[in-house]
């Protein structure tokens, strides 16, 4: 009887939408789901229909992730048993992230048409680190998962792949890559830029328009937060006036501070979201400061459905020349005052 059970299981098929938390979290819900006994199906890498179809099926006023994850949710529709669209609240203790995670299983499930059933568990750290294993022992029973130590061995396993996950980016690689199983970007390059913002701006090819790689094809070497000791981005964050409890601002602000006073960091590039309000706070900050206290160049780079590569381009070329242009008059540049900068 119990072996039955076992063959019914490991046919199931869950898919995970490629957006959102998906660059900070796959490793750990593959880990968790597969430990289990399922086999997890990832949506594609982004691409013009998956974007097409997020537009089509999400509200107007959404930001372009929430779009795209619609999007990718589409996309599984046909090739999952079920989809994953957990309700992230919080993902740290007296941290929030932003409520748009909290709508996301009902924005899909309504939006969305032809869907399996939803996969929605709610993680809500705020208080406790002890939520998530409740959380996940919920997602084990409604897998039919009875077996409590069979769960556990799961969550043991997610959580030590999230570890070797998170040390990866510690040590320079970003997401798809260590998904793809190939080492970090090289270090030996003319420049070194910190690129900030929302992991799923920043790491999803198609919505910041192959940025990372061109970085690279232009001899640039990229800094994200994830590459920063969590502890650096915390310490840097106290020096605000108040406590920042949306975990995304912390991470963009804390980062940015930490990568304006390094000497090894020739410029930054923020990429924000049209119409995000975590962005319109977060990233204002990050602006006025490099106005005010620094010389380093920056650009920002602001992405929705309409943003077109043409103009996109001659931005980030006209930073790769500010980059030139100082290091060729480095001597020239005043060692304070007012900054220099692109906008
Ligand atoms: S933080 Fe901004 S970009 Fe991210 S989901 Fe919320 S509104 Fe969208």
């Amino acid at each position: 009887m119990q072996a039955t059970k076992e063959v019914i299981f490991i046919s199931i098929k869950i898919g995970v939408p490629r957006g959102l938390y998906y660059y900070k979290h796959f490793p750990f819900t593959e880990a968790f789901l597969t430990e289990l006994g399922a086999e997890v199906v990832p949506s594609s890498e982004t691409t013009k229909d998956i974007l097409d179809k997020g537009v089509k099926y999400c509200i107007d006023d959404a930001c372009l992730p929430v779009k795209v994850y619609h999007g990718h949710a589409h996309k599984l529709r046909n090739t999952s048993d079920y989809i994953l669209v957990p309700r992230l609240t919080s993902v740290s203790q007296n941290e929030y992230i932003c409520p748009k995670f909290g709508g996301l299983p009902e924005m899909v499930k309504f939006s969305v048409p032809d869907l399996p059933q939803l996969l929605d568990i709610e993680i809500d750290l705020s208080r406790s680190g002890k939520h998530l294993k409740k959380s996940l022992y919920k997602l084990g029973h409604q897998l039919n998962i009875k077996n409590p130590l069979k769960i556990k061995r799961a969550v043991d396993k997610a959580l030590t792949a999230h570890q070797g996950f998170k040390q990866s980016l510690l040590n320079g690689n970003i997401p798809n890559r260590v998904f793809r199983g190939e080492p970090p970007q090289e270090s030996n390059k003319k420049y070194t830029v910190g690129v900030i913002g929302h992991p799923y701006l920043i790491y999803d090819d198609f919505v910041n328009m192959k940025l990372l790689s061109k970085l690279n094809d232009w001899n640039i070497k990229y800094v994200t937060a994830e590459m920063i000791d969590p502890h650096i981005i915390n310490e840097r964050c106290m020096e605000l006036s108040k406590r920042m409890f949306w975990s995304s601002a912390k991470s963009i602000i804390g980062s940015a501070l930490y990568m304006m006073d390094n000497s090894q960091i020739d410029g930054l590039l923020i990429v924000t979201a049209f119409g995000c309000g975590i962005d319109s706070i977060a990233v204002e900050y990050v602006e006025n400061a490099l106005r005010r206290y620094y010389k380093k160049p920056f650009i920002v780079l602001t992405t929705d459905e309409h943003t077109g590569d043409a103009g996109y381009n001659t931005r980030l070329e006209a930073f790769k020349s500010l980059l030139d242009w100082r290091s060729e008059n480095e001597a020239n540049v005043p060692a304070h005052g007012r900054s220099v900068y692109s906008r």
